[in-house]
């Protein structure tokens, strides 16, 4: 096979405008990098906000696409090994987690419980002027250093690009300390929403409730482990939920663990009324500055003796258990996706994720999107 020269990304020239593909050279692939062939690539919300500008001090022009899988096409000699200490070697199936620290800055070497550096390698956020195949939507992404963190995976990369959005979801009950057999409440059925009940299920979560909507998702949430499912759209009245979500909770006494997958302001207050005494509130699905919200401090947290747990990224270690997690859950994983689209087909992507767009592409409901940069 001819060593790949030239790769085909998916780019963002500034907020606002819309995505241009580009053909970018590429170099040769030095001794601590790793070139992979991208298989799948996820599209995210998140990228539906990078293009709107709602995030805070993000960097354009940018490749995007940070949910990749695909092979290892070329090794540099000194790359070595994957996050398990496995030896590499061209044609693996690997998932690379997007966010690779730079290991000298004072964030890293000061360390902490939370990801930081001062200066990260992001794959979906790179500057494709100064790092080619800096994002999954493209044909390739270079891993430019030998501490980019890579996992090895035989299941299918249908299955296996859903890794990275579970992760979030993994980190947070992690750092929850969710207990074997604690109730748990997912606010928003989403793809972050549907990825969270099956975490919780996976983790050991007793009765999990979900609320969001429509019909389809609410099937895919009780075959992936919610015991029982609210419909926003026939409870619409937010205290009306509140005193139904509780009263089906063990015992009636609200839930150890709720998990915010929707993104919406008003959900705070919902979710944090819905919380047994000395639960944990786990805040996820504000990855963008959508507005504010009203709290109670005496009736929302003291009261309940609650605890409130943010996310805004997730360790190797909650990657490797999402990549487990997804594995675990198969062809039900598989079922998320629904669209995939070559790479000339991102901004329809992109704006199938907007209200404007009515979360629906080519006549369907959107669920999963991923681009398939052969198509
Ligand atoms: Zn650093």
């Amino acid at each position: 096979m001819p060593d790949p020269t030239v790769n085909r990304v998916v780019t963002l020239p500034a907020p606002d405008s819309p995505l241009v593909v580009r053909e970018q050279p590429l170099p040769p692939v030095l001794d601590d990098q790793m070139l992979v062939r991208v298989e799948l690539a996820g599209v995210c919300a998140t990228d539906l906000h990078i293009q709107r500008g709602h995030i805070p001090d993000f960097g354009y022009p940018a490749t995007l696409g940070h949910e990749l899988v695909g092979t290892v096409e070329r090794l540099g000699a000194g790359f070595g090994s994957d996050v398990s200490g496995r030896r590499l070697a061209i044609g693996d199936r690997v998932v690379v987690m997007p966010a690779t620290p730079d290991g000298v800055c004072p964030s890293c070497r000061r360390g902490s419980r939370v990801p930081a550096c001062d200066d990260w390698d992001v794959i979906g956020f790179a500057n494709p002027d100064e790092r080619p195949a800096g994002g999954g939507w493209g044909r390739y992404v270079l891993c430019t250093s030998a501490r980019a963190r890579v996992f090895v995976t035989r299941a299918p990369a249908e299955v296996t690009v859903l890794t990275e959005p579970a992760a979030t979801p993994i980190e947070g009950l992690t750092r929850a300390g969710l207990r074997y057999g604690d109730s748990v409440l997912v606010q928003g059925t989403g793809t972050i929403g549907l990825l969270a009940i099956a975490a919780a299920r996976a983790l050991g979560a007793g009765h999990i409730t979900a609320i969001g909507g429509p019909a389809r998702r609410l099937g895919i949430a009780r075959a992936l482990g919610a015991d029982t499912v609210v419909d926003i759209g026939e409870v619409r009245d937010g205290a009306a939920r509140i005193e139904h979500v509780t009263a089906v909770s063990p015992g009636g006494l609200g839930y150890d663990v709720v998990m915010e997958c929707a993104g919406v302001p008003a959900t705070l207050a919902e979710g944090l009324s819905c919380l047994a005494a000395g639960g944990t509130y786990i805040e996820l699905g504000h990855f963008s500055d959508v507005g504010d919200a009203s709290i109670n401090p005496y009736r929302h947290l003291l009261s309940r003796d609650a605890r409130l747990v943010a996310v805004s990224g997730y360790t190797p270690d909650a990657f490797r258990t999402a990549l487990r997690v997804v594995e675990g859950l198969g062809d039900a994983a598989a079922a998320l996706v629904t669209h995939r689209l070559p790479l000339d087909r991102a901004q329809d992507a992109v704006d199938a994720l907007s209200p404007e767009g009515g979360y629906r592409l080519d006549g369907t409901e959107v669920g999963k999107i991923v681009i398939d940069p052969w198509m």
